[in-house]
């Protein structure tokens, strides 16, 4: 999902992690990398346009922040206009006060309308409703079975035409269907509407009689993201046909671009509400825009990490440790204890790493980590005299000794530490290269 665009922002990140202090002339060079990867992933371009300017003026507004170098910086501000974009905050289902709920499925042929209804159903069943599918697409002579096919893959009940009954009136039947739930204690109503391949008029009023016949709560627009820039056309015809309340975007899973779940909710002004990410009933969930620009990004949670340590840290003291871990060389067990210190500070361990990106595969070894081992270094440290926190290779068999009946250790762990210091030591002349948290082991330049 998204790969383009997150492959394209990631190169345009990294080409700043060399840099101390941005000036004009690369924001103005990392907007432009930034529009070409918006419009390449085809994202409309007024929405481009907006994104673009609010990334320049915030870029260049932005405060010299000590606590984050300037590529982290970009990154958390292109974080915060994604989540924008794609609506801010998370927009939930509204319930009826006096049950059933009527949700009305609108969109065109093939857009995945009857797959949602069935994966909706399932959803809202699996948190306690009882919900009734309705089948109101009489126009495909296979919809209708189709429908019963889906509510019986999700165990929920369907409602279609029964001979005799208004059959071929998707509005008597739709208007039925909502007297039959609330007969049959169905709190929710799907009503699933007829899609054509193209936008059409007919298509359009029978939706809105359909709409007007059952009033319902929620009118959410069905939407294929694979369609790209052919979904702000569809998505204004409907909006201006039928009208919805929220968007559903099908067929993320074969979204390389993300044009269309970028543009929809700046054009239409609804929020994308769910989003399904493939064929099976399961592959479905609420739409968070804060979790869904973290994917784009593709950082992890490293986005929560940098969060955590603009808070965390005091910005003096980023600076001073930042200072010093301009290389590996300069750094000393001081560093090292200090550092330990303030990561402490910021949460059980384990979790901190946990959030690294890559990480993700060493929960083994996570799960080992003990932040009383931390306590203990640190008393191993404390032991120490001055010199020797400078120039751990001092440390000889007798100093060993020493600062391990100091510290109330054996003298393998102050091996060990010294040897893992080492290790350290190394490690941050590799990640000083690579982008990281100022103040933390690997931190940045
Ligand atoms: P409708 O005409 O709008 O009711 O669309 P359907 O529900 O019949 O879906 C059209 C096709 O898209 C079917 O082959 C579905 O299996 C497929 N489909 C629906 N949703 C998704 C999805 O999220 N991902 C993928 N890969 N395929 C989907």
């Amino acid at each position: 999902m998204f790969e383009t665009l997150s492959d394209r922002l990631t190169s345009v990140f990294s080409s700043l992690r060399s840099k101390g202090r941005l000036s004009d002339a690369d924001i103005d060079a990392t907007c432009r990398e930034i529009r070409i990867a918006l419009l390449e992933a085809d994202v409309a371009l007024p929405v481009v346009k907006d994104f673009v300017a609010r990334i320049k003026e915030r870029a260049r507004g932005a405060e010299v922040s000590q606590a984050l170098n300037p590529a982290q910086q970009v990154v958390k501000i292109v974080n915060d206009e994604l989540i924008e974009v794609l609506g801010g905050e998370t927009r939930r289902l509204r319930f009826a006060k006096n049950p059933p709920t009527v949700i009305m499925l609108a969109g065109l042929q093939g857009s995945g309308k009857t797959t949602l209804a069935g994966k909706l159903a399932r959803w809202l069943r699996d948190q306690g409703h009882a919900p009734l599918l309705v089948a109101c697409d009489l126009q495909r002579p296979n919809a209708v079975q189709q429908l019963a096919v889906m509510a019986e893959r999700a165990g929920v009940a369907v409602y279609a035409p029964e001979p005799g009954n208004g059959v071929g009136d998707p509005v008597a039947v739709a208007r039925q269907s909502v007297d039959h739930a609330r007969r049959q204690q169905h709190d929710v109503v799907i009503v699933d509407t007829a899609g054509r391949l193209g936008i059409d008029q007919e298509l359009m009023k029978q939706a809105a009689d359909i709409r007007d016949a059952v009033t319902p709560d929620e009118v959410l627009f069905v939407l294929d993201a694979m369609i790209g820039q052919d979904a702000v056309s569809t998505a204004g015809a409907f909006m201006e046909g039928v009208g919805f309340d929220g968007v559903v975007l099908t067929k993320l899973d074969g979204d390389a671009r993300g044009g269309a779940a970028l543009s929809v909710r700046h054009v239409t002004g609804r929020p994308i509400m769910f989003a399904s990410t493939g064929e099976k009933l399961e592959d479905f969930d609420a739409f968070h825009p804060d979790r869904m620009a973290g994917r784009i990004l593709d950082m992890g949670d490293i986005l929560t990490l940098i969060e955590q340590a603009q808070k965390t840290f005091d910005e003096q003291e980023a600076a001073k440790m930042a200072g010093k871990l301009v290389s590996g060389d300069g750094f000393t067990l001081d560093d090292f204890l200090e550092q330990m210190m303030m990561v402490r500070r910021m949460g059980p361990i384990k979790n901190l790493l946990g959030m690294m990106p890559g990480m993700g595969q060493m929960r083994e070894q996570l799960n080992q980590v003990d932040d009383r081992d931390l306590d203990r270094v640190a008393a191993i440290i404390r032991s120490m005299t001055p010199g020797e926190r400078q120039d751990p290779k001092i440390i000889n068999g007798s100093r060993r000794a020493r600062i391990a009946k100091g510290s109330g250790v054996t003298v393998t762990e102050v091996n060990n530490l010294v040897v893992r210091f080492f290790e350290a030591q190394k490690m941050m002349k590799r990640m000083t290269q690579g982008m990281g948290i100022p103040g933390m082991p690997g931190g940045r330049k």
